[in-house]
């Protein structure tokens, strides 16, 4: 197994798992049958042992209920994070947005995570066929999420602060090189920061990929814009993102957009919307 293989098939499941496409029956309105969602993903590879996924246990990084690699697949050699990128449809539709998402992001937010759960459901297959040992942490029956400190079932008195899960995508991404984090807590990619993520672990030595950065926030320059764009004001310069704020008006979204919900204001209409922002090119 090398990484060149892998990337051949990423390819390949990417022309190949179906969903990526909106049906016109699915639709939300008539211009949205046949939209695209996602570029094809890009990929990075890091290492099951890196001392990150332990240093994501401590209290104020992400907590003890974030599982390490090896917790998720004991025989973890290898981490690969995927950031599928949203098209330029996607964004074009979110920056045209102030108040509330666009149908083409609700699309994305919604249809487009079912599309990336085919697609990492057919990658593990593949490796299952290649006989390697693999887990899907976000498919897995012990993957669990915190909302307002809810949720965790071994932890069920955390702060109503906590949002997140037991595997975060965004960390792993950092791990394997994909990019830092920016002042709205998305990760800004060389694709930049409007996408979704996806990762598996496997049992296959690979060389984990460079790390171009050294700070969590490298790639942000803190400009303000996701500040500015922001609807419900849950970002601030000095204070980051307040999760509980940004989760209200998520709640807020599931009722005015039902069954779909989403904002992602933040990430469009922003510098780091699909680049690294200038001046901070690595
Ligand atoms: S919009 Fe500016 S401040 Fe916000 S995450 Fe992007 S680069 Fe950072
Ligand atoms: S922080 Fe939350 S509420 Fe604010 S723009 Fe981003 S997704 Fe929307």
């Amino acid at each position: 197994m090398d990484k060149e293989t892998i990337k051949r098939e990423l390819h390949t499941i990417f022309g190949d798992c179906e969903g990526n496409i909106i049906a016109a029956e699915t639709a939300v309105c008539p211009e949205m049958a046949g939209l695209q969602m996602f570029e094809e993903p890009i990929v990075g590879f890091g290492a099951a042992d890196d001392t990150l996924f332990v240093r994501y246990k401590e209290e104020g990084v992400i907590g003890p209920w974030h599982m390490t690699p090896c917790q998720w697949l004991p025989e973890a050699v290898t981490v690969i994070s995927l950031f599928f990128p949203f098209t330029e449809k996607v964004r074009k539709d979110n920056r045209k947005s102030c108040d509330g998402p666009a149908p083409a992001w609700l699309h994305g937010r919604i249809e487009g995570q079912e599309y990336i759960a085919a697609y990492m459901k057919e990658l593990s297959l593949w490796f299952t066929a290649q006989g390697v040992k693999n887990c899907v942490p976000a498919a897995d029956d012990r993957f669990q999420k915190v909302m307002s400190g809810k949720g965790m079932a071994a932890y069920p008195d955390l702060d109503e602060h906590i949002f997140g899960s037991n595997w975060s995508e965004r960390h792993a991404a950092y791990v394997c090189g994909l990019g830092t984090f920016g002042l709205s807590k998305g990760i800004i990619t060389r694709k930049g920061m409007a996408g979704r993520f996806g990762s598996i672990i496997i049992d296959a030595a690979l060389e984990p990929d460079e790390r171009p950065y050294k700070g969590i926030y490298d790639y942000c320059t803190k400009c303000g814009a996701c500040v500015r764009r922001c609807p419900v004001d849950a970002i601030s310069l000095d204070k980051g993102k307040d999760h509980n704020i940004c989760g209200e008006w998520l709640n807020k979204t599931r009722e005015i957009y039902a069954p779909r919900y989403g904002c992602g204001l933040c990430q469009t209409k922003v510098p780091c919307e699909e680049r690294i922002p200038e001046k901070r090119q690595v």
